[in-house]
């Protein structure tokens, strides 16, 4: 699609069996819950994979705090373009 704004694209994963696909959708959209693909079960949108992963369970052991976010340091993922 040329025309228009780009739609962002969205991850949704379907509770039923697990299926991650992903969906262009207008924003307004985003956190509504999609239809699965495969078994049409409502989907819930994924959240943003960046800052949501704690790297606790694997080893590493940067316990300080321990609640900002990986790439940025910020607090809150908010304000992590990333
Ligand atoms: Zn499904």
């Amino acid at each position: 699609m040329i025309r228009g704004k780009a739609m962002p694209l969205y991850e949704y994963i379907c509770p039923d069996c697990g299926l991650r696909f992903e969906l262009l959708r207008p924003l307004r959209q985003a956190s509504e819950a999609a239809p699965c693909p495969a078994c049409h079960s409502d989907a819930g949108r994924v959240p943003s994979t960046f800052c949501a992963l704690s790297q606790d369970e694997s080893g590493l052991t940067s316990s300080i705090g321990g609640n900002s976010c990986a790439s940025c340091g910020a607090p809150g993922c908010d304000t992590c373009g990333l």
